[in-house]
């Protein structure tokens, strides 16, 4: 992919319309510009062969349009990945809003977007992203019915964190199963980087079974918190990738396996939250792999939000998606397998995986 050669300073180098979309064969880019309201909004749909393109809109600040028009394209994709990969019948898209979600944003800007998100009848459907709401999703219900994470008293799905907690929970059993020969967590050493909305859940579970877990956060209040309830040891060591541990899961930010902590790793399995945890796929992918380090890829295991706003389109209860998350165990045994006998990385493995869905489908509705 381009994207991964070019720096985000040097996309103007491509043509700026069609040679944007063929960064990875987006099929649609909508810009939306609205005077009166102030709205600068991109919605990137990149494929829409299983079904129609979800993902949230992002409100950031971006530093200038290539910026906002490169994120849109770059995560609108990993949606696509994302549900193929869960087996839900729906394509890839995100959207982004242009500007400061905290001074910027109005209820008329956040509807404005909402009449953009109408026009496209369905071939998108929003969700809250960084920077959005349940109340901008509430807002945005009013002009639009394609639109998903709305509040619990709307007919919502809710919060989706404790659902992807639980993805990731299995996900991570799934991989010590794989790894170490058991998915029993018990006395397993578990670093837990980040301990907000998904994390403290997640570190709920992981004790719950006897794990010996360590939080790791930015936030000290926090950790004392969760620490407290859960009794998980606060980590006080001067470097967290080098902990002597079994497993590391990142669950605050993406990138963080890059070329500074790769080697310094001690963990055997990784398995986090975060989005777009290696710094580059096909690199860090392939270092983690000669490495032995079992690597669970993150759009797999971090599906459980997605699978819980999809209950909103197919009318599904908690209780089906509870049990479409347990099946992230399955799946991800099923890949670690796979990229074993290929010989090639787990980010592949899954990738490679959810191509193949996308590419059958797409011959199924061609021999129509
Ligand atoms: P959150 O904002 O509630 O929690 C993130 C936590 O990470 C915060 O407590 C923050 O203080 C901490 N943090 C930030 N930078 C840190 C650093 N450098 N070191 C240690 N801690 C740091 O977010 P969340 O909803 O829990 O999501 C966690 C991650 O999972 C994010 O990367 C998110 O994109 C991803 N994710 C979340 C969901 C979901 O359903 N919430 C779904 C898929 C992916």
């Amino acid at each position: 992919m381009i994207t991964e050669v070019l720096k985000p300073s040097e996309l103007h180098k491509i043509d700026p319309v069609f040679g944007q979309m063929s960064f990875d064969n987006h099929e649609q880019i909508v810009f939306c510009n609205d005077k009166y309201t102030g709205l600068k909004a991109i919605i990137g749909i990149h494929n829409t062969v299983l079904g129609p393109a979800l993902g949230g809109t992002r409100m950031w600040n971006y530093a200038n349009e290539w910026e906002a028009l490169n994120d849109v394209l770059r995560l609108s994709r990993g949606m696509t990945f994302k549900s193929a990969i869960s087996g839900l019948n729906l394509g890839g898209g995100k959207a982004v809003i242009i500007g400061d979600s905290k001074i910027d944003k109005t209820p008329e800007m956040i509807k404005k977007f909402g009449e953009y998100v109408n026009s496209l009848s369905g071939r998108y459907i929003t969700a809250e992203d960084v920077g959005t709401t349940t109340e901008d999703m509430d807002n945005i219900k009013s002009v639009t019915n394609f639109v998903t994470g709305i509040s619990e008293s709307k007919g919502g799905s809710g919060n989706p964190s404790p659902v992807t907690a639980y993805g990731v929970y299995m996900g991570m059993k799934a991989a010590a199963k794989f790894q170490f020969g058991t998915d029993n967590l018990s006395g397993k050493k578990i670093l837990v980087q980040g301990i907000g909305h998904v994390g403290e859940t997640l570190v709920q579970h992981l004790t719950n079974e006897g794990a010996i877990v360590k939080i790791t956060d930015l936030n000290q209040m926090r950790l004392q918190e969760v620490s407290a309830k859960y009794g998980a040891t606060i980590f006080g060591g001067a470097d967290l990738y080098s902990a002597n541990v079994d497993i590391y899961s990142p669950c605050a930010l993406g990138a963080t396996i890059n070329d500074e902590t790769i080697n310094r790793l001690k963990a055997k399995v990784i398995a986090g939250a975060a989005n777009n945890q290696l710094a580059n796929d096909a690199v860090h992918g392939q270092i983690l792999k000669d490495k032995g380090i079992v690597y669970a890829p993150d759009f797999l295991i971090n599906a459980g939000g997605i699978i819980n706003v999809y209950a909103e389109i197919v009318g599904y209860d908690s209780a089906e998606a509870m049990r479409r998350t347990e099946n992230i165990y399955n799946t991800t045994l099923e890949i670690l397998n796979f990229a074993k006998e290929s010989n090639i990385t787990t980010q592949d493995a899954a990738m490679r995986l959810a191509q193949k869905r996308i590419d059958e489908r797409k011959k199924e509705i061609a021999s129509k």
